[in-house]
């Protein structure tokens, strides 16, 4: 199960083990998620630099 940092929604991974590097964006608020690891799976929210 992976949630969103920003706004702690699930996050729907669509394949079993998705790739590293990998972007998830949170159906919720829009936030980026990159993906870390796999095993387990983690991910690490991108912020843009404006
Ligand atoms: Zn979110």
């Amino acid at each position: 199960m992976t949630s969103c940092k920003e706004c702690d929604c699930e996050i729907p991974i669509e394949e079993e083990m998705p790739d590293i590097g990998e972007v998830l964006v949170c159906p919720a608020c829009g936030a980026e998620h990159e993906v870390i690891s796999t095993d387990p799976i983690k991910l690490e929210v991108i912020e843009e630099e404006k």
